[in-house]
């Protein structure tokens, strides 16, 4: 199926897993994959690293997940460290084993990659559209991509990229009104394509400091609702806060209108299965 098509359809829920490295990564995600599996997502996603091996890692797991017909894959596609070429090959061979989705992303350079050729996300997803008829997503940063020297500039790229693909996932993010502010700001620019939220938890203290560092900084008031969950009962009670605090944030964004929810799962199940039995049942 084609995510346009299921978006289209109706509320998604939808999962992101990355390629295991390791055998002991390989049976972290079989675990997460048999756990999650029977709540029908309606779309799996897998995410991408540079390099040969990390990129035939993917391609592995997203073909697998498509042959197996449990479930429909969206296989991420990074421009950096790749010349064109390659970026067309990498999207026929996706094209030529069936599969539908991709997610067309900059990506961030890793040293000793190889000469990337394109410099912005728009640009690849223009190379996919010569390439087959891929439903396309593309990432958005509701607190503007880290790099951007404002907000603003960051709204007027995004909305351009959003208006040549089909749907856009957000990094994630804790706040609704983060959501509806983007979703207005795009709408602003003339573009009303789905915009999915992407939810993760904060499961320990510990992830505070690391989530501000990948361009989503936790809010004053959920660090403090956290560290009171600390004081009342340790860790389980910090991971037991963190799991409602996304639960609540999941069910005002589906009042708002959210097309869909995205969860990153960063391969285990626990905490997805909780707040998708909260929403939505066991
Ligand atoms: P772009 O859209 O190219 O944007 C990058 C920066 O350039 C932004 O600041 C933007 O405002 C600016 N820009 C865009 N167009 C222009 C223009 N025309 N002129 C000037 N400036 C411009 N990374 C991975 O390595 N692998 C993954 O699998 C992966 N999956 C992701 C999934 C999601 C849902 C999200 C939200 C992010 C993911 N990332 C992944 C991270 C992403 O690759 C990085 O955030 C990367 O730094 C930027 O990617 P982008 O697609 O937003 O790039």
């Amino acid at each position: 199926m084609r995510v346009d098509a299921l978006l289209r359809a109706g509320v998604t829920r939808s999962f992101e897993f990355f390629p295991p490295k390791t055998d002991e990564e390989s049976a972290t995600l079989e675990t997460a994959l048999e756990d999650l599996v029977p709540l029908a997502p309606s779309f799996v996603s897998v995410t991408y690293r540079g390099g040969e091996a990390s990129r035939q890692r993917t391609f592995d797991l997203v073909t697998r997940v498509q042959r197996e017909g449990r479930l429909t894959a969206v296989a991420h596609v990074v421009l950096a460290g790749h010349r064109r070429r390659e970026l067309a090959e990498v999207l026929e061979r996706y094209r030529d084993a069936g599969i539908e989705n991709i997610m067309a992303l900059g990506g961030d350079h890793v040293p000793g990659e190889g000469p990337t050729e394109l410099t912005y996300a728009l640009e690849l997803v223009d190379l996919a559209r010569t390439v087959g008829p891929f439903s396309i997503g593309v990432a958005a940063h509701p607190a503007g991509h880290p790099r951007s020297p404002d907000r603003a500039s960051d709204r007027l790229h995004l909305a351009e990229k959003l208006a040549r693909a089909d749907f856009t996932i957000t990094q994630f993010f804790f706040r609704p009104d983060e959501w509806s502010g983007l979703v207005a700001d795009l709408a602003d620019r003339g573009v009303t394509k789905p915009v999915l939220p992407g939810i993760m938890p904060v499961t320990s203290l510990r992830s505070i400091p690391r989530m501000a560092e990948m361009g989503a900084a936790v809010p004053s008031e959920l660090v403090t609702r956290l560290h009171a969950a600390n004081e009342r009962g340790g860790p389980s009670a910090v991971r037991a806060e963190g799991i409602a605090a996304a639960t609540e944030l999941c069910a005002a964004l589906l009042d708002r209108g959210a097309p869909g929810l995205h969860f990153y799962t960063l391969n285990r199940s626990s905490a997805t299965r909780e707040i998708h039995a909260a929403l939505f049942g066991p």
